[in-house]
């Protein structure tokens, strides 16, 4: 509430007084500002507000270079949660190792038959796979307005690969042998697609198995072209663990070097604040 009885002496307490600063052993405590005697001419006064400028700087890295040599440090508690970060880091790397190899197996030599695709805009690419007929076709937003032609998405038309799984297969495999057939047809669809693009004939006597090679790294299935998205994915993993842990280790040895470089900076800080404040008595009390 405001005190608009100005007459009446305002109960708000006077204000505490600042606590003295507290002596840091090793060096001389700073006086009360007040206390300090003021130079008589401007120049001498200039200088001494430069003096004092440049003693606040001096302060702050004495203060950082005292920290340093103290065991509780700011460089030790990062250095800390940067430990605990690698420790997670190195827990994933071995769990990424230990994953369990889910079993894989050849697929029936069910043959790619009607094979047919043409150069002309937008590509088409079709083929049947036992009873499953697919129909691929490039996306027509590519680029045309001259320079490199962007090769346009291409899109599924018919077909659906998940019909592909053996009706024998395992129930927890199903969705992951469904998944690969789905990935490696396409990727059989854009390779036609490359074929015909380059005059190339499309390949003979491929066959469902050809799809779905089991890989012998870690236990999925291989696209036709040998490649494993599942073995990639682990790959790529490893690579962003093993640079974070990299990452990690770089910040840890920059922590600990600037703390070993402000702690070497203390006799040095001490030594030069004392002749700061030297200079600063002769100014404030030439007798
Ligand atoms: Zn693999």
């Amino acid at each position: 509430m405001p005190n608009w009885r100005f007459w009446e002496p305002s109960s708000t307490p006077p204000e505490p007084a600042p606590p003295e600063r507290a002596a840091v052993p090793g060096r001389a405590p700073l006086p009360p500002p007040r206390q300090i005697a003021q130079a008589a001419d401007p120049a001498a006064a200039a200088k001494l507000t430069a003096l004092r400028r440049r003693r606040e700087s001096m302060v702050y890295d004495l203060e950082r270079a005292e920290a340093a040599r103290r065991p509780d440090n700011p460089w030790s508690e990062r250095i800390a949660l940067l430990d605990e970060s690698q420790a997670t880091v190195t827990q994933d790397l071995a769990e990424l190792a230990a994953e369990p190899h889910q079993p894989s197996w050849p697929l029936p030599p069910t043959p790619v038959t009607d094979i047919w695709s043409e150069a002309t805009e937008p590509v088409t690419v079709t083929f049947r796979i036992g009873d499953e007929a697919f129909q691929f076709a490039e996306a027509i937003d590519w680029d045309q307005r001259g320079g490199p032609v962007v090769r346009g998405d291409l899109q599924q038309l018919a077909g659906d690969a998940t019909r592909l799984v053996p009706a024998d297969t395992p129930p927890e495999r199903r969705a992951a042998l469904a998944q690969h057939l789905v990935d490696s047809v396409y990727a059989f669809a854009v390779g036609l697609r490359d074929r015909v693009l380059e005059g190339e004939a499309p390949p003979a006597s491929i066959t469902l198995a050809d799809l779905a090679e089991p890989c012998p790294i870690c236990g999925g299935w291989q696209e036709w072209t040998g490649a494993c998205p599942e073995c990639a994915a682990r790959v790529y993993r490893r690579q962003r663990l093993r640079a974070e842990a990299a990452r990690i280790t770089a910040e840890r040895a920059a922590e600990e070097e600037d703390r070993h470089k402000w702690s070497e900076r203390l006799p040095q800080a001490r030594r030069r604040l004392a002749d700061l404040d030297a200079e600063i008595a002769k100014l404030t009390d030439p007798a």
